[in-house]
Parts: structure tokens; sequence; C-alpha cells
């Protein structure tokens, strides 16, 4: 009994001490120092958004026609634009102002909430990391200089983690793994399913939409942790 207690305790030890200079290797990567903290963990609200091609744009906006840049978001060369568009639903219903996210990608999408698909009357709208729109719902879009016809590529975004490498070693977790989100307060819930997404040039952040925003009273707290 004594000595399988001690060799438990030497290997939880060990686990530790590995986890420990792991965490140290990541955090001296980041440039934070060697005081053991995590990594600073910022959760934002994604409105309802779309993102369009150049081919797209040059129908809304006119031909050869640019984003104009309004606000940086929080991860490096995204923006607000300061154009918008309104998108017409299955049942003509349509929701106007809809912003739109710079720079251009390669295929327009819309990013919705469950409540935003409601009102726009469609029945179901998957939820897809962005980019992922193959056998989505398309809509009509119409902008100030025409009028486009979207075949898919309207989505609700499934909740997901940014993160660079190092932030990724930290946590001990790989792309497209899925990491749970507790939220405090009030009206706190547990993410399960939170995605995590990892490129050098990202900032730990945390993607939700306004649905689950509103859900969990994310304005309520500041009680907020992520982990495996
Ligand atoms: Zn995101």
């Amino acid at each position: 009994m004594a000595s399988s207690a001690v060799a438990n305790s030497i290997g939880s030890i060990d686990r530790s001490m590995v986890e420990q200079i792991v965490r140290q290797v990541a955090l001296e990567y980041l440039g934070r120092g060697k005081n053991g903290t995590a990594p600073v963990l910022t959760v934002h609200t994604s409105a309802r958004h779309m993102h369009v091609c150049r081919e797209d744009m040059d129908v809304l906006f006119g031909p050869g026609s640019d984003l104009t840049f309004d606000r940086p978001l929080f991860q490096e060369g995204n923006f607000a634009a300061k154009e918008a568009v309104t998108i017409v639903g299955p049942r003509s219903r349509l929701i106007s102002n809809l912003r739109i996210l710079g720079p251009m990608r390669k295929q327009s999408q819309v990013e919705l909430a469950f409540t935003d698909a409601i009102m726009l009357g469609f029945d179901k709208i998957p939820i897809r990391i962005s980019g992922d729109i193959a056998g989505t719902p398309g809509a009509v879009i119409i902008g100030p200089k025409g009028v486009v016809e979207l075949k898919e590529g309207v989505i609700r975004a499934g909740i997901h983690v940014h993160m660079n490498p190092a932030e990724a070693a930290y946590f001990g977790v790989a792309k497209g793994d899925k990491m749970k989100l507790r939220i405090g307060g009030l009206a706190g819930l547990t993410f399960n399913n939170v995605v995590v997404r990892i490129d050098p040039t990202s900032r730990l952040n945390v993607h939700m939409d306004t649905d689950e925003a509103n859900a969990c009273g994310l304005h309520l707290t500041k009680d907020i942790e992520l982990f495996k």
C-alpha cells in the first residue's frame, strides 16, 4: 500500500513538473515572463455579418470597388468595413444594414445567429467553421449597385477560439480540438464545443455569436475560464 501511494505521488509530481515546463516554455515564447500566469483570454461577440469575394463586391458596390476601413478587429488584419448590404431570406423577409468584414475572401459568406436566421425565414442553418460552406443555404444580397444571389454560404459560425502555436502548446491542444469555456455570473453556463483554430498571427480570443453571448450573460461577468 505504502509503496503504491509513493509511486502514485511520484507519478503525479512528474506529470505536473512536465506540465509546468511546457507552460514555462510556452510563456517564455509568448514573452509573458516566468510568473506562470496564463495567456490573457478575451471573449468577443460577433454580430451578424458578411464576408465578400471580389466578384460579388464588383456587383454589389460597383466594378473595382474596395472595402472602406471603419474599425480594426482584435485579430490582426481583420476589420469592420463601412459597407453594408441587405440580406433577403427564403420567405422574402429581410435584414438591412448587414455589415461587411474585411479583407475580401475567396468566397462570400454570411454569418448569422439562429435568431437572425429564424427572423429571415430559414428553416435551419448549419453550424460551421468559417470558410466551410459547401451545401449550406443561400440568400439574396442587395447592395447599392446590384444584387447577388448566393447559391450557398449562410451559416451560424460555431463558437471557436483563435490562438497561436505557443498558446496552443500552453493549453496542450491542436487545430480542430474542442475546448470548454465556462462563463460565470448570474446567467453563467459552460460551452462544451469551442473549436480550436491555430494561426501564427492569431491572439488568444474566443468568438461567440449574439445568441450565445445573450444566453450566458457575457456582459454580466469577468469570471471566464477556457480549458480542455
Ligand atoms: Zn473568429
